[in-house]
């Protein structure tokens, strides 16, 4: 049995399996293939994209659907554990799609579940399925998902796209632009990682043409105001940075900016009609690669 819980358990050669895959669903989205299968939604934490691109993967392939998306609705509320909540739910569906706000929830659910679990986000550790798209949107767009240039701006202290994605690229020999306040720096934790795996990088302050101009993906990030202790902090460092669209003018031709969503602010409307703007398509994306990702579980 396999679960996903985190994307460093993916070698390059699986990561390209799911992406080959997932062009296949991009030209045919609607293949019977879970037939009789009942998938179980939990959310913990607010979704959109990622809850419904699942559901409707799900739908699209012909499987069936419980769950909840307010866990206000279910007996989490009455006190009862994670452990028996998912004991229960491995009763009645063949799979367990769940996002926590806790870190390590997911995996701890993988521990104690008798049916296949994806992590769909926990807390401001991994989020593996987002990773899994943001590589299908980069080898889309660029061609190879190898020698990109990638400038992460924004929470990168508590973004768990972020965390995960400098994970799932480290297969490609990437170099990475770190863009974020003091506050919301990269954890140790992952530069440590990034020397481990001889990945170049640099980080700065400022977001400016310098960092725009030499990267093939800007992926922006919005502050994870639901993560911070001390609400003055983030009204600190919430609008720190703003693409708009003057500051692509002098950028690559090949250039694309991504955002996992939802944008509060950090991307201007004005990128909107931008060619290079791909962060909307992106979350189409995300469709044709979370049908493949439940393939992978579940074949
Ligand atoms: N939707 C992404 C996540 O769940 C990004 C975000 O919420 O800012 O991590």
């Amino acid at each position: 049995m396999k679960h996903i819980v985190s994307i460093d358990q993916c070698s390059a050669e699986d990561i390209l399996r799911i992406l080959d895959r997932a062009e296949l669903f991009e030209k045919n989205p609607n293949r019977h293939l879970l037939e009789g299968k009942v998938v179980a939604t939990l959310f913990f934490e607010p979704s959109t994209r990622t809850r419904l691109s699942f559901e409707t993967a799900v739908n699209r392939l012909g499987g069936r659907i419980i769950g909840f998306s307010d866990a206000s609705t279910s007996s989490s509320t009455k006190g009862e554990s994670l452990k028996d909540t998912i004991s229960m739910v491995g009763n009645y569906a063949d799979l367990i799609i769940m996002r926590h706000y806790l870190e390590g929830a997911a995996r701890y659910a993988s521990e104690v579940s008798r049916v296949p679990v994806v992590n769909a986000g926990d807390g401001a550790n991994q989020h593996p399925s987002q990773t899994l798209l943001d590589l299908y949107s980069i080898r889309k767009t660029q061609g190879t998902l190898y020698d990109r240039t990638i400038a992460m701006v924004g929470d990168l202290k508590y973004g768990r796209t972020i965390h995960s994605l400098i994970e799932g690229m480290s297969h490609f020999r990437p170099r990475f632009i770190f863009v974020a306040p003091e506050e919301l720096s990269l954890p140790e934790e992952y530069k440590q990682f990034c020397r481990e795996h001889d990945l170049p990088y640099t980080e700065t302050k400022h977001f400016d043409e310098e960092v725009i101009n030499n990267c093939d993906i800007l992926y922006m990030t919005r502050v994870q105001r639901e993560r911070f202790t001390d609400l003055e902090e983030y009204e600190r460092v919430k609008d720190v940075y703003v693409l708009t669209n003057a500051m692509l003018s002098d950028s690559r031709p090949n250039l694309r900016v991504l955002h996992p969503l939802p944008r509060v602010g950090e991307i201007a409307y004005d990128v909107d009609d931008n060619p290079k703007a791909y962060f909307i398509r992106q979350a189409l994306n995300g469709l044709y690669t979370r049908q493949s990702i439940i393939c992978e579980v579940l074949g």
